[in-house]
Parts: C-alpha cells; sequence; structure tokens
C-alpha cells in the first residue's frame, strides 16, 4: 500500500495553514497572493547565457525568488507552467505616441475635432495591444498631457490594461516648430530660454515624469525647415537645466547633425530618431553619456503612409530621403560604440507591432543577445528605473513574459510573445497552464 498522496495532502493542508497563520501573524504574503512560475529556460538579465529549468516565485507584484530546477508550489499558491517556453524580463518600448494612431490615416479634419475623452480611449485600446505584445513599460513622449497621467494613472491602480506609462507630456516646441501645432499660445510651445523653462515646468505640474522637445523639424511636420535645426541652443539648455533640477531625464526629437549637435551639447539624455548623425555627433554621444534610440522601424511605415497618399508632398519627399540614410547612419553609430536603447514611434505606426523593431536593430549590426539588451536593461537604465524593471531578480516588478523558443536564436520570436504578466496580474497566457488554487 502506497501512502505517500496522503502523506503528501497532509503536508500541503499543512502548508496553506502554516502559510495563512503567518500571514497573519507576520504581516506576509497571503498564500493566494503567491505565484510559482516554472520557466523551461530562464533569462535573468539580457546578455547573460539563459538558464536551464527554473522556478520563480512571486509575492503580489514583485519578484521574491528564484530557484535552479522546478519546485513543487506548496498548496493554496497559483502555479503557471512555462515549463516548455523561454521566460524573460518585459519589453520595453522607449518611444511611444500612445494616444496616436497616425498609422490610421484619417483626415485632418478628425484630427482635430478630438477631445481628451477620445484620446483617452483611444489610448485605453492601444495601451492594451502594446501590453498583450509583450511591451510591460513603455515611454511616452508626445501625448496631451492631462489624457496621458490618466491612462497612466488608472492603469498603475488596475482599473484597465496596459503597460506602465513613463511620459513627457506634451513635445515642448518653438512657435511654428515640429510638434507646435496650429494652437495660439499653447502651453508646450515656447520661445526664448525664459518661456522655455516655464513650458518644461508646466508638463512637470500637470504630471509628466520627462521632458521631451523637438530640436529640428520633422518628417511628418510640413514646415519648410525640413530636418534642420529649429531651436536655439540657449532654449535647449534652458530645457535641460530645467528638467534636470526638477528631477526629470531629457529626450530631444532630432534629425539634422546640427540639431544633434546642439542637443548633445545641451546635456540630453537621448536623441530620438537621429537620422544625420555622423562619425562627430558620434563621439559626442561617446562624451556625454546620450542614448540613440533610432526609431528605425518608423520610415518605411511612414515611407507606405505617404505613397498612399496618407501624408503631403513635402512629407514624402522629406521620408524618402530620411529613410535612405537613417539605417546606414545607425549602422555606423552602432559600430563606433553609442548605447542604443530600443523605440518604435509607435502612434506614428500601428501599436502592437512593437517587435518590428528587433529586425531593423539587427540588419543595423547588432547581435540578437544586445536588440534585447537594447529592450531591457538599456532602456530602464536610460529611464533611470533599472532598480525596480527590466531583469527577473529579487525585489524587482514582476514584470515577465514568454516564448515558444529562444529569442537570441531567433529574434522573431519576440513578434509572437505568449505570456505576458506585469506586476504579478497575467494579462495573456498561450500554450501556458495555470492551476489557480481550489
Ligand atoms: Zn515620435
Amino acid at each position: 500500500m502506497n501512502l505517500k498522496p496522503v502523506a503528501l495532502a497532509a503536508a500541503a493542508v499543512i502548508c496553506t495553514l502554516s502559510l495563512t497563520a503567518q500571514a497573519q501573524t507576520q504581516g506576509q504574503t497571503p498564500a493566494e497572493q503567491i505565484s510559482y512560475i516554472h520557466a523551461g529556460a530562464l533569462l535573468v538579465h539580457a546578455g547573460e547565457k539563459p538558464r536551464k529549468a527554473a522556478t520563480i516565485v512571486i509575492h503580489g507584484d514583485k519578484i521574491d525568488s528564484i530557484h535552479e530546477g522546478f519546485l513543487n508550489p506548496p498548496s493554496g499558491v497559483r502555479f503557471i507552467d512555462l515549463s516548455k517556453q523561454f521566460v524573460m524580463p518585459g519589453l520595453i518600448d522607449m518611444h511611444v505616441h500612445i494616444l496616436h494612431d497616425g498609422d490610421k490615416m484619417r483626415s485632418p479634419e478628425e484630427h482635430s475635432s478630438r477631445t481628451s475623452a477620445d484620446y483617452v480611449l483611444l489610448g485605453l485600446a492601444n495601451a492594451r495591444r502594446t501590453l498583450e505584445a509583450g511591451f510591460t513599460t513603455i515611454r511616452d513622449v508626445g501625448s496631451e498631457i492631462r489624457s496621458v497621467t490618466a491612462l497612466r494613472d488608472a492603469i498603475n491602480k488596475g482599473l484597465v490594461e496596459g503597460p506602465t506609462i513613463y511620459t513627457s507630456g506634451r513635445v515642448i516646441a518653438v512657435t511654428a516648430g515640429h510638434g507646435a501645432g496650429n494652437a495660439d499660445a499653447a502651453e508646450h510651445v515656447c520661445d526664448g530660454a525664459d518661456d522655455c523653462r516655464r513650458a518644461v515646468r508646466t508638463q512637470i505640474a500637470l504630471g509628466a515624469d520627462l521632458i521631451k522637445f523637438a530640436a529640428t523639424g520633422g518628417v511628418t511636420s510640413d514646415a519648410a525647415t525640413g530636418l534642420t535645426q529649429q531651436m536655439f541652443a540657449d532654449e535647449m539648455r534652458a530645457i535641460v537645466e530645467t528638467a534636470h533640477m526638477f528631477g526629470r531625464k531629457v529626450a530631444a526629437h532630432a534629425h539634422g547633425k546640427q540639431g544633434i549637435k546642439a542637443a548633445l551639447e545641451a546635456g540630453v539624455d537621448s536623441i530620438e530618431h537621429g537620422i544625420y548623425t555622423d562619425a562627430e555627433t558620434n563621439l559626442l554621444f561617446k562624451r556625454t553619456g546620450a542614448w540613440l534610440v533610432p526609431t528605425l522601424c518608423v520610415p518605411d511605415s511612414v515611407l507606405a503612409q505617404a505613397r498612399a497618399g496618407a501624408r503631403s508632398p513635402v512629407v514624402l519627399a522629406k521620408v524618402e530621403e530620411a529613410a535612405a540614410v537613417h539605417a546606414k547612419n545607425a549602422a555606423a553609430a552602432i559600430r563606433d560604440g553609442v548605447k542604443v536603447a530600443f523605440g518604435t514611434d509607435a502612434g506614428v505606426r500601428e501599436h502592437g507591432k512593437n517587435a518590428d523593431e528587433f529586425n531593423h536593430l539587427l540588419k543595423a549590426g547588432m547581435s540578437s543577445a544586445d536588440a534585447i539588451r537594447a529592450a531591457t536593461i538599456d532602456a530602464a537604465t536610460l529611464l533611470g528605473k533599472a532598480d525596480r524593471i527590466a531583469t527577473i531578480e529579487k525585489g524587482k516588478d514582476a514584470d515577465i513574459i514568454a516564448v515558444a523558443a529562444s529569442p537570441i536564436a531567433d529574434i522573431s520570436e519576440l513578434e509572437r510573445v505568449e505570456f505576458v504578466m506585469r506586476r504579478g496580474v497575467v494579462h495573456k497566457m498561450q500554450g501556458t497552464r495555470q492551476v489557480f488554487p481550489q
């Protein structure tokens, strides 16, 4: 006669009882808020060699411990079986416009008639698609501040589904410059250093986590200045100093070389797009420690939109030129050792297809391991959140994804994310088995 099952069952009951008792007496995590994940392979930290079979123990929204092999989950805890999958930290996209859907080629009238309520609901749908694609954190670099902070805060409260959002609010821009829009005296538009300090403080007062400004013209704006510098050096310095004084990092939209140089000299933390980088700017990147967020997947999308007639002829001409040189210059920047963080410009292109950028980074000469770093720990470092996210370690947010096979061997696996957990809450489950306690 085999007594083992009885003994195991009894042990399980005792275990549950003792966990509950501990939770009551010592203020520890109740069993129902504990998850055990069996990971077939586990990438703890991008850039390191993945581990074989491992168990991740999650308490509430945080990772509590990692163990070699498959630990039996105690009774009463949630068990998630990813024992046939490759498990890794959630992905981070550093360049998103979460409230926007530029890829939909809507008429200008439809855009201008939108209210903040429209934007919040659009952002909500975009946020869910982004999270389901495996991106558990995004940096939003240009959205109406009241709407995007409402969305950010609702996600953080668990009211709605989406990635963790860090937002710049509106792009600080000069009158008639890229990002200024048509509005008179809008809060994010500034002229002169003092006025730019005011614009930065206004976005911070309204809840911005970081600051973004437009140093040069943009591909999608119609201004005749093309992609060259639009903001004076003293205005850029005023923006950077004010933001840093308030503990905010600064991202600069910059295409033309003089604009990139001026922004780097002003002390920005990242250059967005950076189409016309060269050997000189690349040296400056390394000297200042700034990051490049190249958003290599966006020119193709805008080119397709422009050729379909959804963008003006001026935009079509600009983007044709830009698309040709962007990939070449980004490859040179990577060769020169410029730090690169992953970003897509989702919002100008489709949301939920963020992983398309990986292929572009590989074409530009990055290894798959480095591209995964760019979308995890490196992105978190630029965000200033490397102590909280982007690796599978004790005390970090339980932001965890799984794919069917190693993305280090085949990066396209990241286009087919099967499992998504953000802060301990499961948002997507394919090909996995989850056993909830009875
Ligand atoms: Zn953008």
